[in-house]
């Protein structure tokens, strides 16, 4: 019934990493994982999150984001740099191959059924990387002399500026020509994919935000609001605009 699924919030599935319990009662037990500041973001800006864990095959995956109005994509791992076309550098982390399969291929099926989607820090990356653009496997391959992105300390805590280009979606979302934000990255997106345009950078260029051009909701910051959303309500209107784009597309699914 149209007018009963107009008045449900919108159902957000937030893509899961997979967490290998070192120790305690079951030594290398793999367990889905998401922190719950992305769950309690998604609350409090209005919508119904749920946990996508990582599965492999396109028709499983394709089944998931079927059954949500719009997705967020978490942080996490590096991704794996043969997926953008690169041999793996030093200072390269570990990754997971089938959780990065999982998220780009979910971020591909998702715009393709027409869903919103966020992507916060990993999350840019996997966008970029899921539509034809390439990383920095480590910010010293941008500058040697970058300013601080894995900030030490309280991960609410804002630690340097981001600059918000004009007549961007994240600009209008957040009101302001620039913000200051946390962040804790080692990585960032370097040639951005096609469609794509740069909305937010920091002080020394590293790219902190990117945005589809066409009238597809997809947005993605490289810091992490839901950690900030809390205690800088400023933030909750890049959570609000995802469950509006979600419940405006559930909408038009049901015409
Ligand atoms: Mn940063």
């Amino acid at each position: 019934m149209r007018g009963e699924s107009y008045m449900k919030k919108p159902i957000i599935g937030i893509l899961a990493n997979v967490l290998v319990t070192e120790g305690g009662l079951f030594p290398g037990m793999t367990r889905e994982s998401v922190s719950h500041d992305y769950v309690q973001a998604v609350i409090m800006a209005g919508g119904i999150p749920v946990l996508l864990p990582v599965i492999s095959g396109e028709e499983n995956i394709r089944g998931q984001i079927e059954k949500v109005d719009g997705i967020l994509l978490s942080g996490g791992y590096d991704i794996n740099p043969l997926k953008y076309g690169e041999e793996p550098y030093q200072e390269i982390d570990a990754t997971f191959p089938e959780i990065d399969d999982h998220h780009l291929m979910s971020a591909r099926i998702a715009v393709e059924l027409g869903k919103p989607m966020l992507g916060i820090c990993r999350g840019l990356q996997v966008i970029n990387v899921a539509f034809g653009g390439t990383l920095y496997q480590d910010l010293s391959h941008f500058s040697s002399n970058c300013l601080k992105h894995f900030q030490k300390g309280q991960r609410h805590v804002p630690s340097h500026t981001v600059e918000l280009m004009q007549d961007t979606v994240l600009a209008r979302i957040l009101g302001e020509d620039a913000v200051v934000t946390n962040s804790f990255h080692h990585q960032s997106a370097k040639d951005i994919a096609p469609g794509f345009r740069v909305n937010a950078k920091a002080k020394d260029g590293i790219i902190e935000g990117i945005e589809k051009m066409d009238k597809t909701f997809i947005l993605a910051v490289q810091w992490h609001p839901e950690m900030m959303a809390d205690k800088s309500p400023e933030m909750l209107p890049i959570f609000r605009e995802l469950i509006s784009a979600a419940e405006k597309a559930s909408i038009t699914a049901f015409d």
